[in-house]
């Protein structure tokens, strides 16, 4: 369970952050870093958490994309926001 009163509410480097948790979903990730960034950083690094909740919403978005259920404005807007929290 995170307890967000004890994360971080900003990240020092959330831009490679972004790209090592995009390599994750992806598949592209080795195991170890996948195993350091999920039980160690996104625990503690509120942006991070957000980030990859807001990456896991757009790969279901263009999942469903296939079958014509998901509307590209959601998943524009989904992307908006998550350039918006690198900016922040
Ligand atoms: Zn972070």
């Amino acid at each position: 369970m995170n307890d967000p009163s004890k994360m971080k509410h900003d990240c020092s480097n959330q831009k490679e952050c972004l790209q090592l948790l995009q390599a994750i979903l992806d598949g592209e990730a080795t195991q170890a870093q996948k195993e350091h960034f999920m039980k160690e950083h996104l625990d503690s690094c509120m942006p991070c958490y957000q980030n990859y909740h807001l990456e896991v919403a757009i790969r279901d978005l263009l999942k469903k994309k296939c079958t014509r259920e998901a509307p590209q404005e959601l998943i524009e807007s989904i992307k908006k926001q998550i350039q918006q929290n690198l900016r922040a």
